[in-house]
C-alpha cells in the first residue's frame, strides 16, 4: 500500500493529528484495523484477533503495537513510529495502558475490534477517562487530501475512464449477456487496468437500473435497454468510482430527455465544487435541475459521498451537511434519475475541490452513448 508515501508524510500527518487532539483536549489517540492506521503509519493490519494498535499520544512518540508474528510485515520508520511487538502469553491491552498514564480523554479508533475496548475499560475506567469517537481527530484530517493522494486517486480515476471508454466504444461486450457477466468482465478489467482490488461492479439493465444498488443478476441485456454500470476497486490504496449509462440502440424520446437532464445537473454540481461552498450546495445544484425539469420524486438519494482510502467517507453531499469545502476534499458527484419498473439513469465522476476550481478525475464521454 501508499508505497510511494515517504516518512515525512506520515509524521506531518501524525502532527496535524496531534494538533487536533490539542485543540479538543484529548490526551490519546489509539487506532487499531482500517484505514486511519496505514493513513498515520503506512502499516496496514490484517483483521485479526490478535491486537494491533497505534498508541498516539497528544505530546510524545507513537508506538505501533504488535504481535511478533506480525511485526515482519511492518514497514519500520523509526522516526516516525517505535515498533513494540507483543509475545503470545503476554496481554497486549495492558502494554497499551502502560504505555500511558491513565487519560482524561482517550479517542478511539472507529473501526477497533469491541473486545479491546471493553478489555481497556478496566486498566482506564470511564469514571476517570471519557471516551470519544476518532472522528474529530482523524476524520478533517483524511477529507483533505495531500498531492501524492490526489495523483493516487486521479490513477485510479484514469484506469476506470479507459475501462468506461471500453463500455462506450462497445468493446466489452453487452446484448445477450447477462448483467452478472458483464459484472466480472468489469471485475476483470478493474484488476487489468492496475487496481489491487475490485470494490463493486454494479450492471443494471432496463428496469433493473431503477434500483440503485442493483446486484447484476441473471437477467439478459438486449436492445432497446439502457444498462448503468457503476464500478471501481482500490488501487495503491486509492479507490476508484465512476458512473455511466449506455442504450443499446436508439433511446426513445423520454429516456434521452430524461437524460439530458442528468447531464445538466451532474455537470452544473460538479461545477458548483468550488472551494468554500457548502457540501449541501452540491446537493442542492443537482436537485435542483432534476426537480425543475420534474423528476424530483426520482432522485432519491445524497448527489455524492468523499472517497479517498475508503470508497465513502467524509465529506457527504447531502442536505444538512454545512461543512464548506477545503482544498483537497475529494467526492463522487452523482445524481440518478429512477422510475421505477421502467428505467434508470446515474452519472458519477469524482471531483477534487482546489484553489483553482473543481477537478475532476473523470472524463469519460458523459453523454448516453448508443451502443
Ligand atoms: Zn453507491
Ligand atoms: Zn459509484
Ligand atoms: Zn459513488
Amino acid at each position: 500500500m501508499s508505497t510511494t508515501t515517504s516518512p515525512a508524510t506520515y509524521l506531518d500527518r501524525l502532527d496535524r493529528a496531534r494538533a487536533r487532539m490539542h485543540e479538543a483536549d484529548i490526551d490519546v489517540l489509539l487506532v487499531s484495523v482500517g484505514r486511519d492506521l496505514p493513513y498515520l503509519t503506512g502499516y496496514e493490519a490484517m483483521p485479526l484477533e490478535r491486537l494491533t494498535m497505534l498508541v498516539v499520544p497528544k505530546d510524545g512518540e507513537a508506538t505501533l503495537v504488535v504481535a511478533r508474528m506480525e511485526a515482519p510485515r511492518v514497514v519500520e520508520l523509526p522516526e516516525v513510529f517505535k515498533l513494540l511487538p507483543w509475545n503470545e502469553t503476554e496481554d497486549p491491552v495492558a502494554i497499551v495502558a502502560g504505555l500511558v498514564g491513565r487519560p482524561s480523554v482517550a479517542s478511539i479508533g472507529d473501526t477497533m475490534w469491541a473486545r479491546f475496548l471493553v478489555d481497556l475499560l478496566p486498566h482506564w475506567p470511564t469514571s476517570s477517562t471519557r471516551y470519544v469517537r476518532s472522528t474529530e481527530v482523524m476524520n478533517a484530517l483524511r477529507m483533505r487530501k495531500d498531492a501524492a493522494e490526489i495523483a493516487a486517486l486521479a490513477a485510479a480515476g484514469a484506469a476506470v475512464d479507459r475501462i468506461a471508454a471500453d463500455l462506450q466504444g462497445g468493446r466489452i461486450a453487452l446484448a445477450g449477456r447477462t448483467e452478472a457477466a458483464v459484472s466480472d468482465d468489469l471485475g476483470a478489467r478493474i484488476v487489468a487496468e492496475g487496481h489491487q482490488r475490485v470494490n463493486f461492479a454494479i450492471v443494471a439493465a432496463g428496469a433493473n437500473a431503477a434500483s440503485p444498488h442493483h446486484h447484476a443478476g441473471d437477467r439478459v441485456i438486449s436492445e432497446g435497454d439502457i444498462v448503468l454500470c457503476d464500478f471501481g476497486g482500490t488501487m495503491d490504496g486509492y479507490c476508484s468510482d465512476i458512473t455511466r449509462c449506455v442504450f443499446l440502440g436508439e433511446p426513445p424520446a423520454e429516456v434521452a430527455d430524461a437524460y439530458e437532464v442528468l447531464r445538466q445537473a451532474q455537470a452544473a454540481a460538479v461545477l458548483a465544487g468550488t472551494v468554500g461552498t457548502p457540501c449541501e450546495e452540491v446537493d442542492r445544484v443537482a436537485r435542483r435541475i432534476i426537480s425543475a425539469a420534474g423528476y424530483g420524486e426520482y432522485f432519491m438519494h445524497r448527489t455524492g459521498h468523499g472517497i479517498g482510502m475508503e470508497e465513502h467517507e467524509d465529506p457527504y453531499m447531502v442536505e444538512g451537511n454545512g461543512l464548506p469545502l477545503e482544498p483537497g476534499h475529494a467526492f463522487s458527484v452523482e445524481p440518478g434519475i429512477y422510475l421505477p419498473g421502467r428505467w434508470g439513469m446515474r452519472l458519477e465522476d469524482i471531483v477534487v475541490a482546489t484553489d483553482s476550481g473543481p477537478r475532476a478525475v473523470n472524463d469519460a464521454d458523459h453523454s448516453l452513448v448508443s451502443v
